[in-house]
């Protein structure tokens, strides 16, 4: 795999080493990686004929709760399926470098996870959590089984309230959860260095976080094999996959100063 320049690479390990904190926000691309399809590209097979937006909001589990359900349940399978690329784990190994690392993702798949990151800010919410439409009452995941096969899955009713059972993901129209993002903009505004990792520039209003980070001070670095609407504000850019930018880092960091 390509890898940008080594000096590049060196100003960023050096930056690494110094700082107190380090944001890793993270996108779709760094899924893509490990073989998980995108939101839009998650509408394949049995899925083909559906609108992202037609499955991904609350009304439509209103009018459909067993399709959307299944949906979900589809897409979990494939997340549990893939296998945490080189790029996680070297996320995991900053930990042994850095004092603090909290890793901000727009990702559902929970991969940062199960990866072994410590603290992790999931602002779309996990495919590995459930709660009540109703009232939010948490449902555990184990309860949750896999289909024997993919299609409509009515959803089990909660325990508590009888409302139907809602994946604990953040839909269309839904408001982030306000814990995570004030979490998250404040580690922006600390962090000494913040990787943005695999993401075309960010959704709004996660989209804020690299302007945040830089405007108090923080070096910007853009991992990302294409040019993205983030590049002109990072302060560096390591064009390339995150499978092998973020490891060639931590190998840096490893070596000697
Ligand atoms: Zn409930």
């Amino acid at each position: 795999m390509a890898e940008p320049d080594a000096s590049v690479l060196d100003a960023v390990a050096s930056a690494l080493r110094e700082a107190r904190l380090v944001v890793v926000a993270t996108g779709a691309g760094m899924s893509r990686e490990s073989g998980i399809p995108t939101f839009r590209d998650a509408l394949t097979g049995l899925w083909a004929r559906f609108d992202p937006a037609e499955l991904a909001t609350e009304d439509a589990f209103r009018r459909a709760p067993a399709r959307v359900f299944g949906w979900y349940l589809w897409r979990r399978k494939v997340v549990r399926a893939a296998v945490p690329h080189a790029g996680y784990d070297a996320v995991v190994a900053l930990e042994r470098f850095v004092p603090h690392v909290v890793v901000v993702t727009q990702n559902v798949d929970g991969l940062h996870r199960r990866a072994g990151s410590g603290r992790v800010l999931e602002l779309h919410g996990s495919l590995e959590r459930f709660h009540c439409l109703a009232a939010r009452h948490a449902y555990p995941a184990e309860a949750v089984a896999e289909p024997l096969e993919d299609g409509e899955v009515e959803p089990p009713a909660c325990p508590h309230c009888g409302s139907p059972i809602r994946p604990g993901v953040v839909w269309f129209g839904e408001l982030l959860p306000e814990r995570e993002v004030a979490a998250a903009w404040e580690a922006a505004a600390r962090c000494g260095v913040m990787l943005v990792v695999g993401t075309s520039g960010l959704v709004h209003p996660a989209a804020a976080l690299p302007r945040i980070a830089r405007d108090a001070g923080a070096m910007v670095v853009e991992v990302n094999p294409e040019p993205s609407d983030l590049s002109s504000l990072a302060t560096v850019v390591c064009r390339g996959p995150a499978g092998a930018v973020l490891p060639a880092l931590v190998a840096r960091l490893e070596g000697p100063a």
